[in-house]
């Protein structure tokens, strides 16, 4: 376990004056003095804009307000059991936190007790002692950098050791891989790691259950209970795609592998409480009859889109009232497209819930702002909070294109291409949303001047470059950035202002969706990376840019006030 880990490098470091331990992944951070920690944590609380997270409630009946309070409290478990995953022990760590954020040369005795509540709320947002939207870096003095497996594997385990050990398991999305008394590696599954809190939350869900009134919904909360106890979530996630039409919704367990920056494979802990909104749901449902033909006019050979997509999708609109886990943990997910099982998703397709709440909130705290300071004067007017919403809402359907299977027999894209595989994912994504777009205001299905969607779509890679090269989201924004800048898609005046080419974005939307399916198919880990390498970086320029809109205090995102209380339940 990490926790014990850092322990152990600590009480190394008491007696050797802090000399040894080169190369243990503690220590590779260098101390930063008191005053650079002080000053850096008030200002990047600032990066976070405040938000009440509310929604019209009215017209839930009594039983519907008490299954939105059971799911809200399963889901503050699923903080819990995230903070382990991503750290290890949260108590501790908190409770020593005069010790933690101590300078490592001052002797235990006169380390400053003082409360410090400001840290506490960082780390909070955090969930741990490392910035997630500066690339991890701890701000915490006396903890070095993050383990690239987060805390889902051993912090001293090799990915050589890894590789060579023969364990049917260790690639199980819902496996913590730890060492015996012996030091050889082992598995726990969650369900057995985490038993006590995991009877907790299926006994919530199942109340939930009781109170629900669609009988799809009912069973939904009834098998993920079951799912969440067995970490067999492929009945739930089945059922969970028969769910229509139901006023609340519950997104729970361990979901994406984000978490995990080692290898991909891990899960990590989240929960979502949701209200649909059943008059704009409508609205979007008629956008998923056009996937299949979408998908046979895709911008790459015919080989890369053989596969079938989904048809009996659903995409729904919705205010979101509660977070937790891996979804609240530093950047905010806006939209949500699952389930992530390549088999439900073959069988049933996907189901793609769009967060108007959380974008429109997004929309006006950071957008309006870098579209002033980014954008040329003359374009400003084409950002706008429908264009956002489309350019968000068509990145969820366009999961739902493209292949889950490479198509030189490596198996899934998922595990050809493991670590690299959520920042190709979200690439492919970002554009193939795009050139949605593009074919359905061909089809005038959609206000068809692509200027505001293109416009809008730059403002939102700046919004976005700023969630850090640690979130495939970021990391995935830089490449399209340095890529549509290589092929002229948009000019930079001297004085820091963005202009949009809109025939040449155009092109170099088409050029990148080609580029993408084809290294999902291929799954040529080697090529990915080289991809990944050459247009995952960030050029002085381009900091210059983004270091204006951090001096001139514009958020890079939200945080939430949340809770049974605030929805006044
Ligand atoms: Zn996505």
């Amino acid at each position: 376990m990490q926790f014990k880990t850092l322990l152990t490098a600590i009480g190394i470091c008491g007696l050797t004056a802090c000399s040894g331990n080169k190369g243990r992944q503690e220590q590779t951070v260098p101390a930063k003095d008191a005053e650079t920690y002080t000053n850096s944590i008030q200002t990047r609380l600032n990066e976070y804009a405040k938000v009440k997270l509310t929604a019209d409630l009215s017209h839930l009946s009594a039983n519907q307000k008490q299954a939105v309070k059971l799911m809200i409290e399963a889901g503050g478990i699923m903080n819990d059991l995230y903070w382990y995953e991503a750290y290890g022990n949260k108590g501790k760590l908190l409770d020593s936190l005069f010790w933690y954020d101590s300078d490592p040369k001052t002797d235990i005795a006169d380390v400053d007790r003082s409360p410090r509540p400001d840290l506490r709320a960082f780390i909070e947002i955090n969930y741990g002692p490392w910035d997630r939207l500066d690339g991890n870096s701890s701000f915490v003095k006396r903890i070095g950098s993050k383990p690239k497996g987060a805390n889902f594997y051993p912090a001293d385990m090799t990915v050589e050791e890894f590789e060579n050990w023969t364990n049917p398991d260790k690639k199980s999305p819902y496996t913590f891989v730890r060492r015996d008394k012996t030091a050889k590696l082992i598995t726990v599954p969650y369900h057995e790691m985490f038993s006590r809190q995991i009877q907790k939350a299926a006994g919530l869900l199942r109340q939930a259950a009781d109170l629900a009134e669609t009988p799809s919904f009912k069973k939904y909360l009834r098998l993920r209970a079951e799912a969440l106890l067995t970490d067999k979530y492929f009945e739930s996630d089945m059922a969970w795609m028969d769910v229509k039409n139901n006023p609340l919704e519950v997104v729970i367990g361990p979901i994406e592998n984000y978490e995990d920056q080692l290898f991909g494979f891990k899960s990590a802990h989240e929960a979502f409480v949701l209200i649909k909104d059943l008059e704009w749901s409508k609205k979007l449902e008629r956008f998923v009859r056009y996937l299949p033909d979408l998908q046979k006019n895709l911008p790459a050979p015919d080989a890369y889109k053989q596969e079938k997509a989904g048809t009996n999708s659903d995409l729904g609109a919705y205010d979101a009232v509660f977070y937790a886990g891996d979804c609240n943990a530093g950047s905010k997910t806006i939209a949500i497209n699952l389930p992530n099982d390549e088999k439900v998703q073959m069988a049933k397709g996907s189901r793609r819930l769009q967060l108007k709440n959380i974008m429109r909130a997004k929309y006006d705290k950071i957008m309006v702002p870098i579209n002033k300071a980014l954008i040329n004067e003359k374009q400003q007017a084409f950002v706008n909070f429908d264009a956002f919403f489309s350019n968000t809402m068509f990145h969820e359907v366009a999961h739902g294109l493209g292949i889950k299977n490479t198509i030189t027999g490596k198996g899934t894209v998922r595990e050809a291409l493991k670590d690299l595989s959520s920042t190709l994912e979200e690439g492919k994504a970002d554009v193939l949303g795009i050139y949605m777009i593009q074919q359905l205001a061909k089809k005038n299905e959609i206000e068809s001047d692509m200027k505001p969607y293109y416009t809008t779509f730059l403002a939102g890679i700046f919004r976005s470059i700023r969630f850090g090269a640690s979130s495939a989201h970021g990391r995935t924004n830089m490449i399209r950035f340095n890529y549509f800048k290589e092929r002229g898609a948009f000019s930079r005046s001297a004085d820091g202002k963005y202009t949009v080419d809109y025939g040449k974005f155009a092109q170099a939307v088409d050029a990148l969706s080609k580029d993408i399916l084809v290294l999902q198919g291929d799954g040529d880990y080697a090529k990915a990376k080289a991809f990944i390498e050459k247009y995952g970086s960030v050029s002085p320029e381009l900091q210059k840019d983004l270091d204006k809109l951090s001096d001139f205090g514009i958020p890079r995102d939200i945080v939430f006030e949340q809770g049974i209380d605030v929805l006044g339940l």
